[in-house]
């Protein structure tokens, strides 16, 4: 079985020395049955453009760290293989993007695939949810988007906000996906999706990675199962979402997970859970990993 996850920071720990444990592992991948899993290079907390530059040739070196490990970059989601994990590169927050478009195509050549908009900062593409909802995409935040579909990159839409998220829904040429987004219905935090949002996103061949945070799934982080992140995914199919979602666990990212479902080594119990609700093997198939396939192949 394909299964792809969405979402992971473990590069930008890395890069940082985080100390404490890794979610991730090569091991956890192969024990979890994960064949592709996207790994973000994340913006971090400084507004400084060359102490960001710094920070995303960091976060590259480490996946060149990975490779020396053993780990093999995926450069394209269709080279996803049931036997082999492989990981992808993304980019949350696109402030690497502000000197101009020719950055992109760089990233782009190194395999960089997907990029958020934003993370929790304003940016010269957009602003994200935790700060307002009142503007949209910036001039170059449009520009800039389109040409990351032009280049088979998808634009991510986790964290912006609702007017940035309808700018990339109307003024640009592909559907976006948002990485690691919930359900505001059943959750509401502002980094998480309303029904509209998410009717809108389905309705044009958008795709959703489900977060794996407690405190995205249910009000307060408590109590927080597998069944209760199932629910995210049950509500996502009654509003068009069956064909266009699955996972973007934001491991190693998060300091709290559902229970049972520490790290990648985990996911065969999440399938047995989407079971055990009543999902049929092909539609476990279809979350774990070919919807996200079917989105590449509707934007590249
Ligand atoms: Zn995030």
């Amino acid at each position: 079985m394909i299964l792809i996850d969405a979402h992971a920071d473990t590069l930008h720990k890395m890069a940082t020395g985080s100390p404490g444990m890794y979610d991730l592992s090569l091991d956890r991948l192969h024990q979890g049955g994960v064949s592709l899993q996207v790994m973000a290079m994340f913006v971090g907390e400084s507004n400084d453009p060359d102490a960001i530059k710094a920070l995303f040739d960091r976060m590259f070196q480490a996946a060149e760290q990975l490779k020396a490990q053993g780990w093999i970059q995926a450069m394209d989601p269709r080279e996803a293989d049931a036997d082999t994990p492989r990981f992808m590169l993304s980019v949350e927050g696109c402030e690497p993007f502000e000197p101009g478009l020719h950055i992109i195509d760089d990233y782009r050549k190194q395999g960089v695939r997907m990029a958020a908009i934003t993370w929790n900062y304003e940016n010269a593409l957009g602003t994200p949810a935790c700060i307002n909802q009142d503007e949209g995409l910036k001039p170059y935040g449009i520009k800039a988007a389109r040409h990351m579909q032009s280049l088979g990159m998808a634009v991510d839409v986790s964290h912006l906000n609702i007017p940035g998220f309808y700018d990339v829904l109307h003024k640009t040429d592909a559907p976006p996906l948002a990485s690691h987004s919930c359900c505001r219905a059943l959750c509401d935090h502002p980094r998480n999706l309303t029904d509209q949002q998410l009717k809108d996103l389905f309705a044009v061949g958008g795709y959703v990675g489900v977060n794996f945070y407690p405190h995205f799934l249910v009000e307060g982080g408590k109590d927080c199962t597998i069944d209760t992140l199932i629910d995210h995914i049950d509500h996502m199919h009654q509003l068009g979402g069956a064909g266009k979602l699955g996972f973007g666990s934001d491991f190693d990212g998060i300091d709290k997970k559902p229970e049972g479902l520490d790290n990648p080594a985990d996911f065969p119990k999440l399938l047995e859970g989407l079971r055990r609700r009543g999902y049929t093997q092909a539609d476990v198939e279809a979350i774990a990993g070919l919807n996200f396939l079917a989105y590449y192949g509707r934007i590249s």
